[in-house]
C-alpha cells in the first residue's frame, strides 16, 4: 500500500493507512484517505476499476480473484426526462447493474482490498440492506468469513438475500442504534474487519462513480451531481472522485454536489437549513425509500462540511413525489427503488429553488434496483387485463 495517510476530516491529524481505524479517536469523525493526484486517468484500458484507476487507490496487488465485475455501469442520456423537466441533459447513472443490484459493491470491494492487504480473514457489515447483501457476496467471492448483523426483526424476505451468500447472518437485539459503534469496537478486538456504511475505503470505492462520470461525458462534467444521501459514504466518495480529478487537472470545474432525502428522513437536510455544522437524530423517521432512512448518519457532520466548502445543496423531498419519480423512470425503462428516485425527484424542487436552470446539465445516481424493494408495488395500484382467448383479438386489436 502506498504511504498515504488517513486524515480526519474534522480536526486533520493523520493516522497510517495500514490500519482498520475509520473514526479519529480524538473527535470523533470520519476518517478520508488522503488526497491522490494523477494525470493519468487509465493506468489500465480495462472495465476492472481497481485496475483501470489504479492511479487513484493506494493498492500494492489488484488481484482479480476479488472482483465480481463492479462499476463501469452505464450514464444514459434521457431525452424525454430532460424534455419534460425542461433542463438541457438528464443523465442517469445506472448503478442498479452492479453485481449485487447496488452501488454498494464498489465500496464493498474497495474495502476489501484493503481488509486483505491488511492480513484481515474475518469481515463483515451492520445492514439490513444492500449493504449487507454487497458485503456477504463479496465475502463469498474472497472466501472469507462474513459476518453481517442485522437487526431483530428483520423479515424473512430480506434476510434470505444476505444468508444466501453462506454468510454468517446474526439477529440483533436491542438498541440497533449502538451496533454501527459496538462492532466497530468488536471487530478492531477480534480481528474482523467491519465495513460499515461510510468506512474510508468505501468512501474510497464510491470515487469510482465520478471518474467514470468524467470518462463517460468526455470530461465534460455535468453541472449538478444528485446522490440520495443517508449515511454520507455515497456521496463523500462521490465529491472526493471529481476533487481529485479536478485537482489534477483532468477537469474544468467541478460539479454541483446535492445531497437529496426524503422529507420523512432528512437529517442532513434540517442542519443545512440551520446553517448548522452538526446534525442531530431525526425524530420518527417514515418514508418508502427505505435504503436512506438513516436518522443519524454517521458521515452527517462531513456531509454538512463538504456542503458547505464546496457550495452544495442539501434538498428533501416529499413521498408522493419519490413514488412518482419512480414511476417516471421506469415509464423510461429503469426500475429503481424508491431511494434511487429521490434523485430525480429532487430536480423540480431545484429547479424551482433557482439551483437548477434549464441550460444545465443534472446527472443522477440510482444507487439500487427496483426488485430489491418489492414492498412499493403496493403503493403504485398497478393494474391488468383479464381477457377470454376467444375475445383476444378484439383486445388487442385496438
Ligand atoms: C446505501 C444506499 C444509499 C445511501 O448511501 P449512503 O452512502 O448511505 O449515503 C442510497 N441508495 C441506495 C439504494 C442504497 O443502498
Ligand atoms: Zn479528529
Amino acid at each position: 500500500m502506498s504511504e498515504k495517510k488517513f486524515i480526519c476530516t474534522a480536526c486533520g491529524t493523520s493516522f497510517p493507512i495500514r490500519k482498520n481505524i475509520s473514526r479519529c479517536p480524538k473527535c470523533h469523525e470520519p476518517l478520508e484517505v488522503e488526497e491522490f493526484f494523477s494525470t493519468e486517468i487509465c493506468a489500465e484500458e480495462t472495465s476492472d476499476i481497481f485496475k483501470r484507476y489504479k492511479n487513484f487507490f493506494p493498492f500494492k496487488s489488484c488481484s482479480d480473484t476479488f472482483s465480481l465485475g463492479e462499476g463501469m455501469t452505464p450514464l444514459l442520456s434521457s431525452p424525454s426526462l430532460s424534455k419534460k423537466l425542461g433542463v438541457h441533459n438528464v443523465f442517469l447513472k445506472n448503478e442498479t447493474v452492479n453485481s449485487t443490484w447496488s452501488f454498494k459493491d464498489r465500496g464493498t470491494a474497495s474495502a476489501l482490498r484493503h481488509a486483505v492487504e491488511l492480513g484481515f480473514h474475518r469481515i463483515g457489515t451492520v445492514s439490513t440492506g444492500n449493504m449487507a447483501a454487497s458485503v456477504a457476496a463479496f465475502g463469498a467471492r474472497a472466501n472469507l468469513e462474513t459476518t453481517i448483523l442485522v437487526k431483530e426483526d428483520l423479515p424473512i424476505e430480506k434476510l434470505n438475500p444476505i444468508a444466501i451468500y453462506n454468510a454468517r447472518v446474526v439477529k440483533v437485539y436491542g438498541d440497533y442504534s449502538l451496533l454501527y459503534e459496538e462492532s466497530l469496537r468488536l471487530g478492531e478486538k477480534y480481528g474482523i474487519y467491519f465495513m460499515n456504511s461510510d468506512v474510508p475505503f468505501r468512501v474510497e470505492g464510491s470515487k469510482t462513480i465520478a471518474f467514470e462520470i468524467c470518462e463517460q461525458t468526455k470530461f465534460n462534467v455535468p453541472d449538478v451531481v444528485i446522490v440520495p444521501t443517508s449515511a454520507g459514504g455515497n456521496i463523500r466518495g462521490i465529491e472526493k472522485g471529481f476533487r481529485e480529478f479536478y485537482k489534477s487537472g483532468l477537469i474544468p470545474h467541478m460539479p454541483l454536489i446535492v445531497a437529496a432525502q426524503a422529507e420523512g428522513c432528512a437529517p442532513i437536510v434540517e442542519a443545512y437549513k440551520k446553517n448548522a455544522n452538526s446534525i442531530e437524530r431525526f425524530p420518527s423517521p417514515h418514508t418508502i425509500a427505505h435504503a436512506i432512512e438513516n436518522p443519524f448518519p454517521p458521515s452527517g457532520n462531513q456531509v454538512l462540511r463538504v456542503l458547505s466548502r464546496q457550495k452544495g445543496v442539501a434538498v428533501a423531498v416529499p413521498e408522493k413525489e419519490i413514488l412518482q419519480a419512480q414511476r417516471e423512470l421506469a415509464g423510461t425503462g429503469l426500475f429503481v427503488q424508491p431511494a434511487s428516485a429521490v434523485s430525480l425527484a429532487a430536480i423540480p424542487i431545484l429547479i424551482e429553488r433557482g439551483i437548477v436552470t434549464s441550460n444545465q446539465q443534472v446527472a443522477c445516481i440510482l444507487t439500487g434496483s427496483g426488485l430489491k424493494y418489492t414492498a412499493a408495488f403496493e403503493a403504485h395500484k398497478l393494474t391488468s387485463e383479464d381477457v377470454n382467448i376467444d375475445s383476444l383479438e378484439d383486445c388487442v386489436r385496438v
